[in-house]
């Protein structure tokens, strides 16, 4: 299946099951499960898996259209589906015969739901530094100690991509280790259910871990490479998946106060809010925002699945604007729907709520853009 035809299929997906479902995702803070059981029975599950694997061996760029995609319809559902990806990458970056086995075969197969247990409540957004630990025991095993926070899918995922402190006596905080952890293994202890404000079918729930044991064979890529994997791999797809799902949701809002400006007329002139020249002139300044926005988006994405170096700056500055744009064009649109707007429950209400989360979900706009401003002054970027 080429690009387009996977596109096709996201959309036709999006717009039947996860269309369906959207409504008690957000008001039930429901797990959106038929529409990730739809994009698993379609494959989509396998996006970013190589063909080699049974997947479609995609990169940024088709998950940043697949979680905009989603994200027009359903916020949550695209996050879901855009941790899955995460999680994925994570694990295929390095992956050995036996994960790609374990793991990524599954994952294509649509029989397999991963997810990221990065944050925890020690560092919060800084979720480079975990302090979860990661003990080496005898006979080939690790014992991992520590409290995740926030993870996404929590609970209904087949596994977990959970970081952890680096394994020698003196490693530095850096040099965090990634994991991946069986749903079933004993020592898992899930903290209540998630109660968002919006992104409300996250499931993003605490898991504390107490003294999990896992095979060594379920450590992803070798000890000491993983600030490669922070910039090559988790923030890259971390950063898309979240850019393309709140570029849904600001075109969500702009179709939708669009729509509200041509379908309402005064009574007392006989004029339509489009005939408004105010209006008019916002409606072309939000359009702006968010195609420069989505530009910034495809282009990073391009230029990373090109394999080019220079793409960090675009990646990281396309999540922070896209937080900005989200959140900006939904602000504007409920003011420019009225009061008919400013209900329980409205499109906007939702898509209000769940933009909210742009800016929180590490990293922060706040980190990324002085992470931006490191780059740019030669300083270290990921200095506490
Ligand atoms: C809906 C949702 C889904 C999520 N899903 C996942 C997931 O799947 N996996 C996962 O691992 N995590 C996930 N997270 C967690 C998320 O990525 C962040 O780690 C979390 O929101 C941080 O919250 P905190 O209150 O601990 O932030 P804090 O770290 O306490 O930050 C609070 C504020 O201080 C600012 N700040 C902190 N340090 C600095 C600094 N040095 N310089 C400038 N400003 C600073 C931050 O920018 C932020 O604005 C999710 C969060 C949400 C809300």
């Amino acid at each position: 299946m080429n690009l387009d035809q996977i596109l096709q299929l996201v959309n036709q997906v999006t717009q039947t099951t996860v269309t369906e479902e959207a409504p008690r995702v957000d008001q039930e803070a429901k797990w959106p499960e038929e529409s990730i059981r739809a994009m698993q029975r379609n494959g989509l599950a396998g996006l970013v898996v190589s063909r080699e694997a049974g997947g479609m061996g995609q990169g940024l760029y088709a998950l940043a259209r697949t979680c905009e995609t989603i994200g027009g319809v359903s916020a949550s559902t695209a996050l879901c589906f855009g941790m899955h990806c995460v999680g994925t990458a994570v694990i295929g970056a390095k992956a050995t015969p036996q994960q790609q086995k374990d793991f990524l075969e599954p994952i294509a197969a649509g029989e397999h739901l991963t997810t990221l247990a990065l944050s925890e409540p020690g560092s919060g957004s800084h979720f480079y530094f975990p302090q979860t630990q990661l003990l080496v025991e005898p006979d080939e095993q690790y014992l991992i100690r520590g409290s995740k926070t926030f993870v996404t899918n929590g609970g209904k995922a087949d596994s977990y991509v959970v970081s952890t402190m680096g394994v020698e006596p003196d490693a530095t905080l850096h040099e965090f280790s990634c994991v991946v952890m069986e749903k079933d293994r004993h020592g898992l202890e899930w903290g209540p259910e998630w109660k968002g404000l919006g992104m409300r079918g996250n499931s993003s729930r605490s898991l504390t871990l107490n003294d999990v044991r896992v095979p060594s064979q379920n450590l992803l890529g070798a000890r000491g490479d993983q600030l490669w994997y922070i910039f090559q791999v988790v923030a890259p797809f971390f950063l898309t998946a979240m850019s393309g799902t709140y570029l849904g949701i600001a075109q969500a809002a702009f179709d939708n106060v669009r729509q509200h400006l041509m379908d309402r007329t005064h009574r007392h002139s006989g004029m339509s809010l489009s005939q408004l020249a105010l209006l008019q002139h916002r409606v072309g300044t939000l359009w702006a925002n968010i195609e420069r926005t989505r530009r910034l988006i495809y282009h990073a994405t391009e230029q990373a699945d090109l394999g080019d170096p220079g793409a960090v700056l675009p990646i990281l500055s396309a999540k922070a604007e896209v937080a900005n744009c989200a959140v900006d064009v939904v602000n504007e649109a409920m003011t420019l729907a009225g009061g008919i707007a400013y209900r329980d429950n409205s499109r906007l209400d939702v898509l209000l709520r769940d933009a909210r989360a742009a800016h929180v979900m590490a990293p922060t706009t706040d980190l990324l853009y002085t992470w931006l401003g490191r780059a740019l002054l030669d300083q270290p970027i990921l200095d506490s």
